[in-house]
């Protein structure tokens, strides 16, 4: 026989779930012990999926191919961890004004809006999700859409509001149609995404499905493989290698398949990162 006060908390954990990650969308298990404090070693090497020979998109790097019009970047060098926060945010700002001024792929032109990023450069979280869609595009901002909206629901069952995280993508401008991001566009963006970590320095990034996961891991294995386990982000620039990153499915994956298994593994995910962060529900 199941006591009334245990009942009573099952129940407000239910609603608790229902009213954090929208209707339905309910922890497959609770935690039920406090998170611990966050780790501050990089995750462990068993559970990194080394990237295969062969990679989804070429690694700009420094021998990315330079377009005609590609604008010049401020740079942001080993000092960016030491950076304050106003320093931080004037870096971001220099970034953003960079992006609006790019032309080196078509999206420049085709775009209403550049959709750079948006939260707090001094977050120790960050997600990142593929392209804008016609919302983003249309507004500016990231994640704004349908599938913004269970993004800040997921952020919200963490705990946070979106200013308290970073939210941006690994493309910049609207894909016409909302088609799959191009290799050449990615690699005309992937300097913007690299000097915005490279800015922010988060303790954990969360990659939002394949193509974001796929970029920033260097790696053609999928997200199914992918989710929930620990990854490590490669050396990208000084003070990024070995920051942790979770890989989880795309909100719009979520809510194309809204099933209780998928918003089961995609909580279970952010359960991790919170465990990581040190934060507590
Ligand atoms: N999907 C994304 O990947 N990014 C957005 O900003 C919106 C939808």
């Amino acid at each position: 026989m199941i006591a009334t006060d245990e009942l009573r908390t099952i129940a407000r954990q239910l609603l608790e779930g229902e009213l954090l990650l929208g209707g339905g969308f309910l922890p497959a298990r609770r935690n039920p012990l406090a998170s611990p404090a966050p780790a501050a070693a990089p995750p462990p090497a068993a559970s990194h999926v080394p990237a295969p020979a062969h990679t989804p998109v070429s690694r700009p790097a420094a021998a990315s191919p330079t377009a005609a019009r590609r604008v010049d970047l401020p740079p942001v060098d080993a000092a960016a961890g030491d950076l304050t926060p106003a320093g931080k945010a004037a870096a971001m700002d220099a970034l953003r004004a960079a992006a609006l001024a790019c032309q080196a792929c078509p999206l420049g032109q085709s775009r209403q809006n550049l959709v750079f990023g948006e939260g707090d450069p001094n977050a120790e979280l960050v997600f990142v999700g593929e392209a804008p869609g016609a919302d983003e595009d249309a507004t500016g901002r990231p994640f704004v859409g349908r599938a913004g909206q269970k993004l800040t629901d997921m952020i919200a069952a963490m705990g946070l509001r979106r200013d308290q995280v970073y939210i941006c993508n690994v493309l910049k401008c609207r894909p016409p149609g909302n088609r799959t991001p191009q290799p050449g566009e990615i690699v005309q963006c992937w300097p913007f995404l690299v000097r915005q970590l490279a800015v922010i320095r988060p303790k954990v990034i969360v990659t939002l499905g394949n193509p974001a996961t796929q970029t920033l891991l260097n790696t053609t294995v999928g997200i199914t493989r992918l989710r929930g386990q620990w990854q490590s982000l490669p050396d990208l620039s000084p003070g990024l290698g070995g920051t942790p990153v979770m890989p989880t499915f795309h909100p719009s994956y979520i809510l194309r398949c809204y099933t209780p298994e998928v918003r089961g593994m995609v909580w279970s995910d952010l359960k991790q990162v919170m465990e990581r962060l040190g934060l507590k529900r």
